[in-house]
């Protein structure tokens, strides 16, 4: 046992070096865990994984828990052999002594826990070393268990809620801003359409105002084209002197075109020819 001690003591040592960073694992995390035993105080372990979980599941043994160097609220109970702080631990069924399920594993190689062993108790030294797990204890911690999921489902409600809120302003504010852009994009395809409209009028009146100049320039044309033919057969009806129709012609040639004076001429020409024959 002495020498079991000194040994226990050094791993001991060691192993508070590496679980310091760790000390603040949260009741959920070692609740997520199961209870499944974590080793954090020895490095090894005599009994088989499976055996531990099993008398762990069938209430035989005290959960294993990440330790904590100092008391807390919950952490309350220290286990004498480690100096570790546990939420609970087994008792020592000679002298009712407080021991973690760790620091039993490792006085009794093997057994089932309630039963007596070969084994001395650390305390008092009564042989047939056995320990009991506390039911109260169990219900005491796992109405804090249960408090604190309460308290988290609480406060993931109260988040959800705000979320919750928080989308439906979003919603909000996103809706309105669509209907606020929707108006604006109709206000300019309304605008749009009145200056097309307006465009269209303005072509349109210019359209009819050619049409119209094109008009006045037809009558006018033929307003001419009926004078020159007057002019034409006044000169035809008139007696074939050439004298006479020289001087009509050249009383008209300003105002004639070209073509006009060209046909007018023939005529005074012809005339002239006739007479001479
Ligand atoms: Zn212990
Ligand atoms: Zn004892």
């Amino acid at each position: 046992m002495g020498t079991n001690n000194s040994k226990r003591k050094n791993k001991s040592k060691k192993s508070k070096k590496t679980t310091k960073k760790k000390t603040k694992i949260s009741f959920k995390k070692a609740r997520k865990k199961n209870f499944l035993p974590t080793y954090e105080i020895y490095p090894t372990i005599k009994w088989s994984q499976i055996r531990i979980k099993n008398l762990i599941q069938k209430k035989k043994l005290a959960p294993i828990f990440p330790p904590e160097d100092d008391p807390t609220e919950t952490f309350s109970i220290e286990c004498p052999i480690c100096n570790y702080f546990f939420p609970i631990t087994n008792m020592t069924n000679c002298c009712k002594k407080p021991i973690c399920t760790e620091c039993y594993l490792q006085i009794v190689p093997f057994g089932t826990p309630n039963q007596p062993t070969t084994e001395q108790c650390p305390w008092c030294r009564h042989y047939n070393f056995s320990v009991i797990y506390n039911e109260s204890l169990r219900n005491k911690f796992e109405n804090e268990i249960l408090l604190s999921q309460e308290d988290c489902d609480q406060k993931l409600e109260l988040e959800k809620e705000a979320s919750k809120n928080e989308r439906e302003e979003f919603e909000k504010q996103r809706s309105k801003t669509i209907l606020k852009l929707l108006e604006i994009k109709k206000k300019e395809e309304e605008e749009g359409e009145y200056e097309r409209l307006k465009i269209d009028q303005e072509k349109n009146e210019e359209r009819e105002r050619i049409k119209q100049l094109f008009r006045e320039q037809k009558n006018n044309q033929e307003q001419i084209d009926k004078d020159n033919l007057e002019r034409i057969q006044q000169l035809e009806n008139m007696p074939r002197d050439p004298n006479t129709l020289l001087t009509q012609f050249l009383s008209n040639a300003g105002v004639m075109d070209l073509g006009r004076r060209e046909q007018l001429l023939n005529f005074v020409l012809q005339a002239t020819n006739q007479q001479q024959n």
